[in-house]
């Protein structure tokens, strides 16, 4: 897993509003966002499936539309058990989690598409 996460990831805390939240995913052109506590720890994972949700709904916070389960990985997993968890959950994003399930990482469909065309290449 580490040779193909992204490092630098972007997270919110469950109190944020959802409208600066749907800005920001837009600016950065991203689509899963790791929700963490004050410390860092992972709490939930918010998409853009969930901000329609929060439209449909009329939810303010995230706290209110995000998915609490996550499925995650961890840095030395092999990727095949990553490729096997977004199949069987049908999920295209996977936080990376450290020992004490703080977020260092995440990994999504579309890194992983990058780094096999690199390597077929
Ligand atoms: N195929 C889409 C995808 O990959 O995100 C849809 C999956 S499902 C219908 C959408 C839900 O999956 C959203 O509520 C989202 O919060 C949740 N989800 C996305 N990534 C997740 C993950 N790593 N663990 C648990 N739930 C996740």
């Amino acid at each position: 897993v580490r040779d193909v996460m992204t490092r630098k990831v972007i997270t919110a805390k469950p109190g944020d509003d959802i409208k600066r939240v749907a800005t920001v995913l837009l600016q950065r052109g991203i689509n899963h966002l790791p929700i963490v506590d004050e410390k860092g720890k992972l709490v939930g994972i918010v998409t853009s499936w969930d901000l329609a949700k929060a439209l449909a709904f009329k939810k303010r916070t995230l706290r209110e539309i995000m998915t609490q389960k996550v499925v995650t990985v961890q840095e030395d997993e092999a990727i095949d058990v990553l490729a096997q968890k977004m199949a069987r959950h049908n999920i295209s994003g996977v936080p990376v989690i450290d020992v004490e399930n703080r977020v260092v990482g995440i990994v999504t469909a579309e890194d992983l598409s990058k780094k096999l065309v690199g390597r077929v290449k």
